[in-house]
């Protein structure tokens, strides 16, 4: 049996076709059902909702043979003892720096300011400002983070963007890329060896299907 983690959402959503193109098709939607391990066309093969931010440990201690997982998630929670053969490039969006429309960022930087920056990302963001020498007062949330410089609780935040439409919608303008996210396949390594007949045909065609649509500006 090959196990494969997932997250709701549009990970899931978006790595139907690619199943598909390994002739792997699940056969409950997630949306409409409550169960946590979905069955496939294949009796081989199953697919296990865990939460985006858990398919990395689920992978790597063997709850899962492989996943599917965003970049930003890999370097915040680490993808150590991970075998990541292919970048899927989808889930597609970039990692930027937003403040609110009001708020000069470029002075803020410039005159050496301390900015209170909150995220849900707060590895990537202390690195990002460290090389920038910015100084910076990190304050953790787990969503909603677009409110968080609306209410005065911090100057900028570090988030995920894509269309910037949230953004838009709550008075905030993105003042820095940090770096493009796209969702990576996933091995255990012990799976991949002792597992290989079954999962490599599945990063074959994994690999096959992939297609690069333009990374969104
Ligand atoms: P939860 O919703 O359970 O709190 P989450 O917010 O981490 O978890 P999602 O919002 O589904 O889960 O995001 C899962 C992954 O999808 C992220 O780790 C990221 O790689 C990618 N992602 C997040 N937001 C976007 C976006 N706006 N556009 C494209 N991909 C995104
Ligand atoms: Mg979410």
């Amino acid at each position: 049996m090959i196990t494969l983690a997932l997250s709701k959402g549009r990970i899931f959503d978006e790595t139907l076709p690619l199943l598909a193109a390994a002739g792997i098709e699940v056969l409950e939607d997630p949306e409409k059902s409550r169960k946590l391990i979905l069955p496939t066309n294949q009796p081989g093969v199953r697919v296990v909702l865990v939460r985006a931010t858990d398919v990395p440990t689920y992978v790597e201690y063997g709850g899962a043979d492989l996943g599917v997982t965003g970049k930003d998630t890999l370097i915040e929670h680490g993808g150590q003892g991970l075998y990541q053969p292919l970048d899927l490039q989808i889930a597609q969006c970039r990692m930027s720096v937003a403040v609110r429309a009001d708020f000069d960022y470029a002075s803020a930087v410039r005159q050496g300011s301390r900015l209170k920056v909150a995220t849900k990302y707060t590895a990537i963001a202390r690195e990002f400002f460290a090389s920038k020498g910015v100084h910076v007062d990190l304050i953790k949330l787990y969503g909603s983070m677009e409110l968080a410089p609306l209410t005065g609780l911090a100057d900028a935040i570090v988030d995920l963007v894509s269309t910037g439409s949230t953004l838009k919608a709550n008075h905030l303008v993105e003042v820095e890329r940090i770096m493009d996210i796209s969702s990576r396949l996933v091995v255990n390594q012990a799976a991949l060896k002792l597992k290989q007949r079954a999962i490599q045909p599945l990063i074959d065609a994994f690999s096959k299907a992939i297609i690069n649509p333009p990374v969104p500006t």
